[in-house]
């Protein structure tokens, strides 16, 4: 199973993408995080991408195809995956279904988790003292909602049209959502 998670930045995917992947054994690809640990390591990609992620705004779409191209390369061809906070544009869904494609496999659910926006800023405001995460000032987290908005949001209506999309509500406890995801999931 090839489950892929979309959502705004602050909608709880980090918490339900921990549980999902534990809960089902699956592999668990995040570009956020890949693209943070390339950073870390000082290396090309990490370098060109700093600058977009401290801004808030999406990393170029090549770069992207090209991190997640390598990683495809020990791609487990048998077991369950979970796509978390990719693809983020069309073109980047498109190379997906592409390197899937040529291990004879596709993407079966895509689940969008929602909530209210008021909501999303607080659970982001309170990472921020948290976390300390370069990325979560008061004005990067409004540039990451207007982003997700104007970039991500098409994307989600192309996965409607291909009929893979799961609405989930994101609004409760971690368990009350996890729930409905295992529910959107078996539907
Ligand atoms: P995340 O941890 O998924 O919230 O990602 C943190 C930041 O990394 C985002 O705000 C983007 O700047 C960048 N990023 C992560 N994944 C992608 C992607 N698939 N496409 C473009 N930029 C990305």
């Amino acid at each position: 199973m090839i489950i892929v998670f979309v959502g705004p930045p602050g909608v709880g995917k980090g918490t339900q993408s921990k549980r999902l992947v534990s809960h089902f054994q699956l592999v668990h690809i995040s570009t956020g995080e890949m693209l943070r640990k390339a950073i870390g390591e000082g290396t090309r990609v990490g370098v060109e991408a700093r600058d977009y992620i401290d801004h808030g705004r999406l990393v170029p779409d090549d770069l992207i195809v090209e991190l997640v191209g390598k990683r495809f390369e020990t791609f487990p061809s048998e077991q369950g995956c979970l796509m978390d906070g990719f693809p983020r544009t069309i073109t980047q869904a498109r190379s997906l279904d592409g390197l899937l494609e040529k291990l004879g496999r596709r993407v079966d659910v895509v689940i969008e988790l929602v909530a209210d926006r008021d909501e999303i800023r607080r659970r982001l405001l309170d990472r921020a003292r948290l976390e300390g995460r370069s990325d979560d000032s008061p004005e990067t987290i409004t540039a990451r909602l207007e982003i997700f908005d104007r970039q991500t949001a098409p994307l989600i209506d192309f996965y409607r049209k291909c009929g893979s999309l799961r609405q989930v509500n994101g609004m409760g406890t971690p368990d009350e959502v996890f729930n409905r995801i295992l529910d959107s999931i078996r539907s």
